[in-house]
């Protein structure tokens, strides 16, 4: 613990990886976890330090409570040693939109970890904590997971609870652990999944033990490759992690199956609706009244004046980008033509992926995470939609609602190498299944060097 929080220190002046380190730990519970230093992606509630969601409008909120993955964590033992950086309320795939500035990515400090787990990415990938918890909306774990050669686990919705997450899209989001291998991500989703009577979507199915299961051989496994995704728009090494990662599961005797599914472009035009539409209802309890940081006016101002003001004041450009895009999709005379028309492209999207798994009897199906590795600071922080398109291979599974992992499968070339990362993805609540083909590909595959 101790050793984790110097590291913390000596590195963050580089990495800007936390909002917040706590250097008085405690002493940890006893339990499966105990003594493990973790870090906390700062829109989970945590009753020490502060959670704004990297929200000006937000600033100085202490949480009076502990989110449940967070207080099922401490309670294993676990020992929380700060807080992490991140895209405003999660929007966004770089963590560059923070009031906070930018995160690092520790394999090249002038690129993005990717978002908006970046923080939490960061940190793990630095050799700070072995664990973080972060939030998928749309990619949030696995993207940040892929672009730093980490393992990042996006559970079915509703195995974790996501009381104490502050919501960003609430049909969407669900919060999950980045780790360094697939053993200790397992170690955590065992620790925060299940029921939670403060989540009325956390489901009430029972979590199998994800442990004893691991190291046992997948027999038979059935592996649906969509060749569709190996895109001449992704980078080169993208597509070589693919065809490696076949390979290597070829070799463990699994049978790889090629697989259609529906044009990934769907799933982004889909996702731009539906998630800023929640998110517009979800953000508009910021009044500056009731919740969020109040602007000062002048004394003759009207009440549209204070809520106009509090909010351009607190949030930043992406989020009222977001709000607008959101607002305008849930209004009359539109609402029909974007807003319902995606939740009937939702439902086709997951209906394809049922009809996948189906047709071919599948264990899992491998796709990338991201078009390519890690890009550079600045780099497409002035074009909104080319950081959309960021997440072209992971917002489907999200509308989907099914379990994914990330864990790296390779590298690129050159005398700065960044790490690829690809993409595993289940059955509805079948994180057993995920977790053992992970590792099966996990033990298969060349270690990750991380940077000293
Ligand atoms: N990049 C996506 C977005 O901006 C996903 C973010 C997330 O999963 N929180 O919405």
């Amino acid at each position: 613990m101790n050793a984790a929080i110097d590291r913390a220190g000596a590195l963050n002046g580089r990495l800007n990886a936390f909002t917040q380190i706590f250097d008085s730990p405690g002493a940890p519970r006893p339990g499966p976890l105990s003594g493990m230093p973790v870090a906390i992606k700062e829109n989970i509630c945590t009753r020490r330090g502060l959670s704004t969601a990297g929200s000006r409008i937000l600033e100085g909120y202490r949480s009076p409570f502990d989110a449940t993955a967070v207080a099922r964590l401490l309670d294993a033992g676990a020992v929380v040693i700060g807080k992490t950086n991140l895209d405003e309320f999660g929007m966004g795939s770089s963590t560059e939109h923070s009031p906070h500035g930018p995160t690092r990515n520790p394999w090249d400090l002038d690129r993005v970890p990717g978002g908006s787990s970046g923080g939490s990415a960061s940190a793990v990938a630095a050799g700070i904590v072995p664990v973080a918890l972060g939030s998928d909306t749309g990619g949030s774990i696995r993207q940040p997971a892929a672009l730093c050669g980490l393992v990042g686990l996006k559970p079915t919705y509703g195995r974790v609870s996501r009381y104490g997450l502050i919501a960003y899209a609430s049909s969407l989001d669900v919060i999950g652990p980045i780790s360094r291998t697939v053993t200790e991500a397992a170690r955590v989703l065992q620790v925060i999944a299940g029921p939670d009577e403060h989540d009325s979507t956390c489901s009430k199915r029972p979590v199998p033990d994800l442990l004893t299961s691991l190291e046992s051989p997948v027999e038979n496994l059935r592996i649906g490759l969509v060749r569709s995704m190996l895109s001449g728009a992704n980078h080169p090494a993208v597509n070589q992690a693919i065809e490696a990662s076949a390979a290597r599961l070829a070799d463990a005797g699994a049978t790889i199956v090629d697989v259609d599914l529906l044009d990934p472009d769907i799933a982004i035009a889909t996702y731009y609706i539906v998630a800023p539409a929640e998110a517009s209802s979800n953000l508009a309890r910021f009044d500056g009244v009731r919740y969020g940081r109040r602007a000062a006016i002048p004394n003759d101002a009207s009440l549209d004046d204070l809520y106009r003001a509090s909010r351009t004041e607190g949030f930043g450009p992406e989020v009222r980008r977001r709000i607008m895009l959101g607002t305008h999709v849930l209004s009359s005379g539109y609402y029909d033509a974007y807003y319902l028309r995606a939740l009937k492209a939702r439902r086709l999207i997951r209906n394809d992926f049922d009809r996948a798994f189906d047709t071919h009897a599948l264990h899992a199906l491998l796709m990338p995470v991201t078009p390519g590795p890690a890009f550079r600071i600045g780099e497409k922080d002035k074009d909104p939609l080319a950081l959309y398109l960021e997440d072209v291979y992971t917002v489907g599974v999200s509308l989907a609602g099914l379990p994914a992992i990330a864990m790296p499968a390779g590298m690129t070339e050159g005398n700065k190498p960044l790490p690829i990362g690809v993409q595993l993805v289940a059955r509805p609540f079948d994180e057993p299944t995920l977790l053992r083909v992970a590792r099966t590909l996990e033990r298969l595959s060349p270690p990750m060097n991380f940077p000293a």
